[in-house]
C-alpha cells in the first residue's frame, strides 16, 4: 500500500476541467466524482495526479486547487471527496468479502456519540450554519445551546473544553462512553437523518460498520465491527493545523465547533492553496506507507 501524489501540466492550469476525481482500478469503467463543493473553475489552479494504492484497488485521479491562498477550512471539500473515495474502496473490500455495510440513511445511533472534529472542520461547520435561513439557523443554535447545557448539568461541559484533559486514550474513552450515555443527538441530526450530509466531518465519513445496526446503540468494542481503512484522513487533520502535519494532535467535540469559531475563526492561518494540499498529500503518502510496513512486518 502506498500513495504518490504530483503537480502535474507545468503546474498553472486553466481549463476548467473537473476537480477531484478517483477513479478506482482494475474497474476502470467506475469513475469516483467525488469534488463537487468547490469552483472547479477557478482559474488558475493547479492539477495533482493522485495515485494510491489500496490492497487490490489502486485510486487514480486528479485534485484541481485554486493556485491562491486559503484558509485549511476552503481546502476541506477536497479533502472531503477525497475522504470518501478512501472510503469508499475500503468498502468494495469488505462487500466483495461477502460482508454488508449496515449503515443507512435513517439510523442515527452513532450521531450520538462524542463527534471528534478538527479546528478547520470547526470553521467550516460554524459557516455553514451562518449561511442557514434564518428559521433554520435559529433551530440548530438551539440545539448546540441545548445540548452545551445538558453536558454541563451532568459535569462533561468543562471537561471537554480542556483537551489537555483528554490526551490520553483511556481518558478519551473514558469521557466517550459517558457522553454516549447521555444519548444527546448531534445538533445536525434531523429525523434520524445528518442534515448537512455533504459538509459532514470526515470522522463520520470514516465511521462505517458491518455489525448489526442495533449493536450501535450500545457500542463496544467487541460488538463493533468498522470498516478498516488504510488512513484516517480525520486523525492527520488534527495535526495540520500548521499546514505541514508537524504540530500535536488538536480536536474538540463537534457540539464545541461554534463556541470555538466564535472566538477563533478569524484568527485562522492562511497557505498557498497548492502548498497546502501538496503538504497533505505527502502526509497521507507518509502514513499509507507506514501502514504497508507495519503490515510486512507483521
Ligand atoms: S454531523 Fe451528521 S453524520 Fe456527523 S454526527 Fe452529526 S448528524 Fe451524524
Amino acid at each position: 500500500m502506498g500513495a504518490v501524489a504530483r503537480p502535474v501540466g507545468g503546474g498553472i492550469q486553466a481549463d476548467g476541467a473537473s476537480g477531484l476525481g478517483l477513479r478506482p482500478t482494475p474497474e476502470a469503467a467506475t469513475r469516483r466524482e467525488i469534488m463537487g463543493l468547490m469552483d472547479q473553475n477557478a482559474s488558475p489552479s493547479v492539477v495533482f495526479k493522485i495515485e494510491m494504492v489500496v490492497g487490490e484497488h489502486t485510486l487514480e485521479g486528479s485534485a484541481r486547487v485554486p493556485d491562491g491562498i486559503m484558509r485549511l477550512a476552503d481546502l476541506l471539500p477536497i479533502l472531503q471527496g477525497f475522504d470518501d473515495a478512501v472510503v469508499g474502496v475500503a468498502a468494495d473490500k469488505v462487500t466483495e468479502a461477502g460482508r454488508t455495510i449496515s449503515c443507512q440513511a435513517g439510523c442515527g445511533a452513532c450521531c450520538r456519540q462524542l463527534v471528534p472534529i478538527s479546528r478547520a472542520e470547526a470553521v467550516q461547520l460554524a459557516e455553514l450554519v451562518e449561511g442557514m435561513p434564518a428559521e433554520r439557523q435559529a433551530a440548530v443554535r438551539e440545539r448546540f445551546r441545548s445540548t452545551l447545557a445538558a453536558l454541563a448539568e451532568h459535569g462533561l461541559l468543562a471537561r471537554l473544553r480542556r483537551p489537555g484533559l483528554l490526551k490520553t486514550l483511556t481518558a478519551r474513552r473514558k469521557i466517550g462512553e459517558e457522553y454516549f450515555r447521555l444519548s444527546l443527538p448531534c445538533p445536525f441530526l434531523e429525523e434520524e437523518s445528518c442534515s448537512i450530509y455533504p459538509h459532514r466531518p470526515l470522522t463520520c465519513r470514516e465511521y462505517l460498520v458491518t455489525s448489526p445496526a442495533e449493536n450501535c446503540r450500545e457500542p463496544c468494542p467487541d460488538t463493533i465491527e468498522k470498516v478498516p481503512l488504510p488512513v484516517k484522513f480525520s486523525e492527520l487533520l488534527y495535526t495540520f493545523g500548521d499546514g505541514f502535519g508537524a504540530q500535536a494532535s488538536r480536536w474538540m467535540p463537534l457540539v464545541l465547533a461554534l463556541e470555538w469559531a466564535a472566538r477563533h475563526a478569524c484568527k485562522e492561518p492562511v497557505f498557498p492553496a497548492p502548498q497546502l494540499f501538496g503538504n497533505f498529500l505527502a502526509l497521507v503518502s507518509k502514513t499509507v506507507k507506514k501502514a504497508q510496513v507495519q503490515r510486512a512486518a507483521g
